[in-house]
């Protein structure tokens, strides 16, 4: 079972979104394992404070080492009981200097890893020397700045927990999706059958599966040319869908 642990300084921020469905339904199930711990709870300061102006001027504040530190200790301590001798552990910060997410480092990640320990930054980010001292990988959501790394932390939780067994029905359910198939997934529809006078394609209602699969395939190809020609080029392997 994947265990992730979020360490932030806005634990209510990350269970509000990871409770909820799917993922909220396989912690409860027991697939995934997901704990949010408070960094403010390990100030060692009497005000339990944990940021301060950087060295050198600028603006901003900065997290300070010593709580991110502690945190992290007793990260690593709580559960130390339950987890596997052998346990393998990823420590990762959530950083607009890290490698942009994609959906075959996801894949990497919960084929290599029994807990994964993500750090969440805020205001101007965390003093660099407890980042060299626990990160092992910086991982990014994109070429753009947040506030914080709650809601990277909570993409990357989501987006591994949902590969991890048992948390989605099938591994169908993934295989198939965008990205991970090597293109983008075919449009689909539900009832009603007509809607604002569009009716599905009769093609689906037809009930011949090897022409509904024809239709699927070559209406996904046609919508990976017209949106993201670039997916095209990499090939099925490339985004990982076997994940072996
Ligand atoms: N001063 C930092 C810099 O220029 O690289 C940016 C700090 S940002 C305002 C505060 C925190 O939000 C970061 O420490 C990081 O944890 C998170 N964050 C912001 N953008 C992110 C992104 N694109 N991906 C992952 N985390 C991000």
């Amino acid at each position: 079972m994947m265990r992730f642990d979020i360490m932030t300084l806005f634990p209510e921020l990350v269970r509000g979104v990871l409770d909820e469905s799917i993922i909220g339904r396989a912690q409860q199930a027991g697939y995934i394992e997901v704990n949010a711990y408070n960094i403010r709870d390990y100030s060692e300061d009497k005000h339990r404070r944990v940021d301060d102006t950087p060295y050198g001027g600028g603006k901003g504040m900065l997290m300070m080492a010593p709580p991110v530190y502690n945190c992290y200790e007793a990260v690593l301590a709580d559960g130390r009981g339950n987890a596997p001798p052998d346990e393998r552990r990823h420590v990762i910060y959530m950083s607009p200097k890290g490698r942009v997410l994609t959906q075959q480092r996801a894949v990497e990640l919960e084929r290599d890893y029994d807990r994964l320990i993500i750090l969440c930054g805020h205001y101007e980010g965390i003093d660099q020397r407890v980042l060299d001292e626990i990160v092992d990988e910086e991982i990014s959501v994109g070429d753009y700045v947040l506030t914080g790394g709650e809601i990277p932390a909570c993409i990357l939780v989501d987006c591994v927990a949902r590969l991890c067994d048992g948390v989605l029905a099938e591994a169908v359910c993934y295989e198939d999706e965008s990205i991970s198939c090597g293109m983008l997934e075919y449009p689909q529809y539900t009832r009603p059958y007509e809607f604002h006078g569009v009716r599905v394609p009769d093609v689906l209602i037809s009930g011949h599966h090897a022409n509904i699969d024809k239709w699927r395939r070559e209406t996904a190809e046609a919508l990976t040319a017209q949106k993201r020609p670039d997916l095209l080029g990499r090939g099925k392997e490339a985004n990982d869908c076997d994940q072996n």
